[in-house]
């Protein structure tokens, strides 16, 4: 009888450690388990907001995947892994496995506060964008606030801030960030260079404080600010899902699981993307699409290792950089230790994103409705300004 791999999760890390595992499907079998039936491309969310992106681009049907990387599909959530007896609990079944690739992302950390997560929208998923677009359409005219001044907070503020503008919502809106500067873990250049522009968007920044608490159409601050007629977005903080947190093994204070250089967390038990936490130098890698395709990789490369009896391979950390993509096209962020602003960033970031998706489909119409939103930006102010020329 053939082996068993599970691998729980089908976004980055999960779907690249199915596709790698293809050619060892004379040996063994491969189920991909996921909640969702589509593979979400994360990095364009904002893009369903603020460049009126269509949904079905960011969406690739896992039973499709399943058809061309020949392993088979549960949709099915994962409710608990055992991992002394090599088995995990779905809503449906017992499912027993010789291997296990964890790769089930993060979710939106809500710090244990009620209200918030009663009342705020959040951005994890591509039915997040969509609700999202849609209570904006139905709140012209409010206060919208941001929670959370990281890479996501920034860049759905500009995303947000395009909206308004492209449809005439004439919406204030403010981004709340508990840190004393936005996206700190950034170089002060980029830092800089991210604040004027969320100012020339009209965006009001709010530092030093966060959002303490929350009811229909009003939002308090920590600092006692009172915000009325208001629309919460949260993205203020990222966690790993209940399945992760029921698991008695070490973590990082954030819930990641820490992994050998192997990317293991057990004999046979592998974590890629998000939820893993890679130490390279003093730092957790962060979590990228790049980390996660090449420890998808990395992870079913060693499986196959096993399988074959040959030594396991370490995770080699191959950083190209990043960008902070921000929707009226004035990007940042460093691609090859060199510090990029403005178009060519942006750019980037596009072609990366039609590059990493699954179907070819998906990558020619991200190209075009970018570059349809791009010439047909009602306000052009917005785009070229001073900005544009200073770095
Ligand atoms: C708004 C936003 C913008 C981003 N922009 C960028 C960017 O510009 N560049 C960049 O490099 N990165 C970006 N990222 C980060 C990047 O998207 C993540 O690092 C990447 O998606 C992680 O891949 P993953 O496979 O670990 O997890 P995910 O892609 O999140 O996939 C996890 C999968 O696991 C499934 N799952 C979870 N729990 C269970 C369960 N219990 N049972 C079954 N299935 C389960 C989920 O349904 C999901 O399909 C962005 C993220 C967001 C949210």
């Amino acid at each position: 009888m053939k082996q068993r791999a599970i691998i729980i999760g089908g976004g980055f890390a999960g779907l690249a450690a199915a596709k790698r595992l293809k050619r060892e499907l004379g040996k063994i079998e491969v189920l991909l388990i996921d909640k969702r039936t589509h593979h979400n491309f994360l990095p364009l969310l904002p893009d369903l907001v603020g460049r009126d992106f269509k949904e079905e681009n960011l969406l690739y049907p896992l039973e499709h995947a399943s058809q061309r990387f020949g392993f088979e599909f549960l949709n099915s959530r994962v409710k608990s892994i055992d991992l002394e007896e090599q088995k995990l609990t779905t809503v449906l079944d017992e499912i027993p496995f010789d291997f296990l690739v964890i790769a089930t992302g993060s979710e939106t950390d809500f710090y244990a506060s009620v209200d918030i997560h009663k009342h705020a929208y959040t951005l994890e998923s591509v039915d997040d964008a969509i609700k999202l677009r849609r209570a904006l359409f139905e709140a012209r005219g409010k206060n919208i606030v941001i929670c959370g001044g990281g890479y996501t907070g920034v860049e759905l503020a500009s995303a947000v801030a395009m909206a308004c503008r492209r449809h005439f919502l004439n919406n204030t809106i403010t981004l709340v960030n508990i840190g004393q500067s936005l996206c700190t873990s950034l170089p002060w250049q980029f830092q800089k260079y991210i604040s004027e522009n969320l100012e020339n968007l009209a965006i009001n920044v709010k530092l030093g404080t966060t959002v303490s608490r929350a009811e229909k159409d009003v939002v308090q601050l920590e600092n006692g600010e009172i915000i009325r007629n208001s629309l919460l977005i949260w993205v203020a903080g990222k966690t790993t899902s209940g399945i992760i947190q029921g698991l008695q093994v070490d973590k990082n204070r954030r819930g990641r699981l820490l992994v050998d250089p192997y990317l293991r967390i057990g004999k046979f038990i592998f974590a890629a993307g998000d939820v893993a936490s890679f130490v390279h130098g003093a730092e957790n890698l962060r979590m990228s699409v790049q980390f996660s395709l090449s420890q998808g990789h990395c992870a079913a490369d060693n499986i196959a290792r096993y399988l074959n009896g040959r030594p396991l391979v370490p995770f080699k950390a191959h950083d190209p950089g990043y960008v902070v993509p921000m929707a009226n096209g004035l990007s940042c962020g460093k691609v090859m230790n060199r510090d990029l602003f403005g178009r060519l960033p942006t750019w980037l970031h596009y072609s990366m994103s039609a590059f990493r998706s699954y179907s070819p489909k998906n990558s020619y119409n991200v190209l075009r409705d970018w570059l349809s939103s791009s010439f047909h930006n009602p306000d052009k102010k917005f785009q070229i300004n001073n900005l544009a020329n200073k770095y």
